[in-house]
């Protein structure tokens, strides 16, 4: 391992799959500084947040210069990008630093996303301006708050670079953790390539799956286990009206974490067909579309697979059965739907405090939201005041009439603890999200060097269940003239 004064690091990913990456060092940047630095990350990663401030660690984290003795790599990958296949694709813009390993023995990698041209750039400049950067940061700090699987953001270092957008722009690199960077992408290339691809199976079996570690049968569990993710995860997505915006297989992983913040958004007034992203023009990637989407991403997961299952399944070692091991995998594949649906009942349920999922009144409820396009966080808080007695909420934002015979059968089947009820409720619905309009605004002051709205607006959002009646604006919906037309960008 490479032990500086900051990091020690390890890189098993480039011990252990040759062919999988290409060596790669971050550009220079003019005057790295940084910005933001998560402290309770840190910590919880056994660094020390002070020293993730000095100016050591900026030509660390700009990718200026490599942490002395670390073996630093950008990762290739292929992907499907809105259904058309990319043999090779790969961290254009990005490298890995190396992997953390905390007390407990869990291994993390340490990664930086703005760091330079790699081999895999194409045509792109391999920077990364300070706003998407932090947005990226907001964004998935939330998603963590809110409890659900994610990569995070450590820090945010500018580089002193200006680069072109739009317009110039102040140029900035994020240093991402994650459990670990391998992506259905990563198994399409190694498919490609062949020998890789038993290599890079056993690598994830052993770093997400030590359970399976041997098994004869270990690769079609694997694909099990994370097909059981992959739903968990979308679940809780569609649960606070997430929008990924660009759900190539490139970004779906391996470890069920929620990766690649660039598009995506949380929808405002409840619309299924919710697309925020400027390149989805026929709404692929729309809200109602994500289980879907993710389940034809896992399937081309199992194709990666199918070499590996094939010999494992076949009763002759020296005769791999491919048909045995595509009804194998497509029998997994096929569970999924139900799992995600299975997952998304329970939170609707938790939602709507029930105990138990009932179908009708949730999928009634979401008729009732169809109609009348209500904020969508906002509806759940709203019918957690309802049964505090308090109706204000609710009537702000669907009309009386049209929500009473729902109300009237929600009442009937909920339990009699009313303020239990509702506190139940306020503990799985959200009050601040990272709202489009307030992210904005906050990037937007960044870019032009103040970070105060930045700050701010991440403390909320980090705290997302607990209601601070001086922090009402951060629950409000965006303003009328905000909402319609909002458009999010990739590779900003
Ligand atoms: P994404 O849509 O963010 O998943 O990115 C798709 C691919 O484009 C990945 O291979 C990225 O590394 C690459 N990419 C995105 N932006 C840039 C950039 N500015 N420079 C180089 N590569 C990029
Ligand atoms: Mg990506
Ligand atoms: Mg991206």
């Amino acid at each position: 391992a490479a032990t500086s004064t900051l990091f020690t690091l390890e890189n098993t990913f480039a011990r252990d799959l040759e062919g999988m990456f290409v060596p790669f060092v971050g550009e220079h940047a003019p005057d790295p500084r940084v910005l933001v630095v998560n402290t309770d990350l840190a910590e919880e990663l056994g660094l020390d947040p002070e020293a993730l401030h000095t100016a050591e660690a900026a030509q660390i984290l700009s990718g200026s210069t490599p942490p002395p003795g670390a073996t630093t790599i950008a990762m290739a990958y292929s992907g499907h990008q809105f259904g058309g296949y990319q043999p090779l694709l790969g961290d254009g813009r990005a490298l890995l630093l190396g992997e953390l390993v905390d007390a407990e023995g869990a291994r993390r990698d340490l990664h930086l996303k703005g760091s330079g041209r790699t081999r895999f750039a194409r045509g792109g400049d391999g920077r990364a301006a300070i706003g998407p950067m932090l947005r990226e940061y907001l964004i998935s700090e939330a998603m963590h708050a809110l409890g659900i699987p994610t990569t995070r953001a450590l820090a945010v270092t500018a580089t002193g670079q200006t680069i072109m957008r739009d317009a110039p722009e102040p140029g900035a690199v994020l240093a991402r953790v994650a459990s670990s960077h391998i992506r259905v992408g990563s198994f399409e290339f190694a498919l490609r390539q062949g020998d890789p691809l038993q290599p890079l199976a056993d690598y994830a079996i052993a770093r997400h799956h030590p359970d399976l570690v041997g098994a004869d049968d270990r690769y079609l569990r694997f694909f099990e286990a994370v097909v059981d993710k992959q739903a968990a995860l979308v679940a809780q997505w569609m649960a606070v009206g997430f929008i990924h915006g660009v759900l190539n297989t490139d970004n779906t992983t391996i470890s069920g974490e929620t990766i690649d913040y660039g598009p995506c958004a949380f929808m405002d007034a409840y619309d299924p067909a919710t697309v925020f992203s400027s390149i989805d023009v026929q709404g692929r990637y729309a809200y109602t579309n994500q289980p879907p989407v993710i389940g034809w991403n896992l399937a081309r997961f199992a194709e990666s697979l199918i070499p590996l299952v094939a010999a494992q399944i076949s009763a002759d070692p020296d005769e791999p059965d491919t048909d045995a091991a595509i009804a194998a995998l497509t029998g997994v594949l096929g569970t999924f739907l139900d799992r995600h649906d299975a997952h998304l009942a329970r939170h609707f349920a938790a939602k709507i405090g029930l105990a138990e999922p009932d179908s009708a009144l949730i999928d009634d409820l979401q008729t009732v939201m169809r109609e009348h396009r209500p904020d969508f966080t906002g509806t759940f808080r709203a019918l957690a005041e309802e049964l505090r007695g308090n109706s204000r909420p609710l009537d702000d934002l669907i009309p009386r009439d049209a929500i009473a015979p729902w109300l009237d059968r929600w009442h009937a089947a909920l339990p009699e603890a009313e303020e239990a009820t509702a506190a139940a409720m306020d503990r799985v619905n959200p009050i601040y999200i990272p709202r489009n309009h307030l992210v904005d605004i906050a990037l937007r002051a960044a870019t032009e060097g103040d970070l105060e709205k930045f700050e701010m607006l991440l403390g909320v959002i980090t705290r997302p269940f607990d209601a601070d009646p001086a922090l009402g604006a951060y629950a409000q919906p965006a303003p009328d003239d905000f909402g319609e037309g909002f458009q999010t960008f990739c590779g900003t």
